[in-house]
């Protein structure tokens, strides 16, 4: 008879890896494909990995994971063309046992990951695209047809791990392709330098690490983030917006991460490095009213094909992570109750995610993407915030009172009463 798994996990990023080596522990049959030449190969990420989803896995990750610097420092700027505005918090806590953040490389990482899903005993199939899913009369999905040699592998359950950018969901009417203005698109490159150098321009000794989130003029009136981060011997520098409003705007990603990285604030940092990677890769950036159905008869949608992207929180990885153990510990509930994969009994999936911080922060932030498409946030605010504290901070024989009228005059004169009302109400309300 034909081999038949007990699921098939389509994609090898952290959703798919955490649900197949959940799977495999517990010694279910699982089979894995990825279109990759191998893990990570087609995987982009800033990249913060968040220590406790990865923790609820593999406790002793730290032994031989490939980490990069343990974050002791984050920094969040509002900037205009010539200056930024920040808060920074750095702390001796974060230098602990544990370390709670970490910078990683993707392609390092998701090959350490696959690594632990082959040793958990799962068959992994790298440069296997998967091309449709495979029903049976009644549409209970039964398996999928791979570019292998096209004849069907059977599973009890297939998970979707494909990534934002998968197209078997879609094809098979499951989910459909996100539209573009929930999806951004985000442009990176690697920055060598002497680990040193690194150490020296950041403040940082041993293995520490400081991360940057920017906003503001620099993505030109676009929903958008810039962001920096530290890791071993090279800095991670990217930029996103929506893909909708590059195509409004008729403006290309990769000439926003050139004027990002010349901007006088950030220039000084990646002086003297030598670039040797470019990528690009898109975010689910819809939040909560994105989220498609994630379950059905067969199958189960976890990670970025769910829409499961804290865009506030930067979080993605670790949502894909969780959705994908809750994927796993659904299939064995069921498995251990011989129980069938129906759409009825896979619906205790959605109810561990909503039971979670999964569904919890999407939920609370669900009016947040509507808000953000707000170009005075990313152009006029940045702009208003560095005049004021140009004004605030220069000593030119001006007294106080008198700046301090000019900064509340220049917010009332350049936005308008009832312009900033809407504004801070909006934020107000989306943020609750
Ligand atoms: P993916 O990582 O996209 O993996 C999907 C996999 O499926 C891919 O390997 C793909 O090749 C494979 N696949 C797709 N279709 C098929 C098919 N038909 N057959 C076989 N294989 C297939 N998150 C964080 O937590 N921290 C960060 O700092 C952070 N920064 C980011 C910066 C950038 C620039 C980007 C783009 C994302 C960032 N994210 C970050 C988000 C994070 O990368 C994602 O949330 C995470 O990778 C989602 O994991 P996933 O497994 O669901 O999907």
């Amino acid at each position: 008879a034909q081999e038949k798994f007990d699921a098939i996990v389509v994609g090898a990023g952290p959703s798919g890896n955490a649900c197949a080596f959940t799977l495999a522990t517990r010694g279910l049959k699982v089979l894995q494909l990825e279109r990759g030449e191998y893990p990570g190969s087609k995987n982009v990420q800033g990249a913060i990995l968040y220590a406790d989803a990865l923790e609820h896995l593999i406790p002793d990750f730290r032994e031989d994971a490939p980490l990069e610097r343990h974050i002791i420092e984050q920094r969040i700027w509002m900037m205009d063309n010539r200056s930024y505005c920040g808060a920074h918090y750095r702390s001796e806590d974060f230098n602990e046992e544990r370390p709670n953040r970490y910078t990683i490389i993707r392609a390092q990482f998701d090959k350490w990951f696959s690594r632990r899903v082959v040793g958990a005993g799962a068959l992994v199939l790298c440069e296997t695209t998967v091309l449709e899913l495979v029903r049976d009369g009644d549409g209970k999905v039964i398996g999928v047809r791979t570019d292998r040699d096209g004849a069907p592998i059977f599973a009890d359950v297939v998970v979707l791990a494909e990534g934002v950018s998968g197209l078997i969901g879609a094809r098979a009417g499951l989910r459909s392709v996100p539209p573009p203005d929930t999806v951004a698109l985000a442009v990176k490159e690697m920055h060598f330098l002497p680990r040193e150098t690194i150490e020296a321009r950041f403040n940082l000794q041993g293995d520490e690490g400081v991360v940057i989130e920017a906003a503001g003029t620099i993505t030109n009136g676009m929903t958008g983030t810039g962001f920096l981060y530290t890791n071993k011997e090279c800095i991670s520098i990217g930029i996103g917006c929506l893909i909708s409003d590059f195509a409004d705007k008729g403006q290309t990603p990769y000439g926003l991460l050139e004027s990002f990285k010349a901007h006088p604030s950030i220039k000084p940092l990646l002086a003297g490095s030598e670039v040797k990677e470019y990528a690009a890769h898109m975010i689910p950036e819809g939040g909560y009213k994105a989220i498609p159905q994630l379950f059905g008869d067969g199958w189960l949608i976890v990670g970025d094909a769910g829409q499961f992207v804290n865009a506030v929180h930067r979080e993605g990885s670790n949502l894909a992570m969780t959705t994908g153990r809750f994927a796993a510990e659904t299939i064995m509930d069921l498995k251990s109750r011989n129980a069938p994969a129906t759409a009825a009994n896979l619906a205790s999936y959605k109810a561990r995610l909503d039971e979670s911080f999964v569904m919890k922060d999407l939920k609370k932030y669900k009016n947040l993407p509507g808000a953000l498409h707000n170009k005075h946030l990313f152009t006029t605010y940045p702009e208003l915030l560095s005049k004021a504290a140009q004004t605030w901070f220069r000593v030119d024989g001006l007294d106080k009172k008198s700046k301090e009228n000019e900064i509340v005059k220049s917010f009332f004169k350049t936005r308008r009463i009832k312009g900033l009302l809407g504004d801070m109400l909006g934020m107000a309300r989306a943020w609750r």
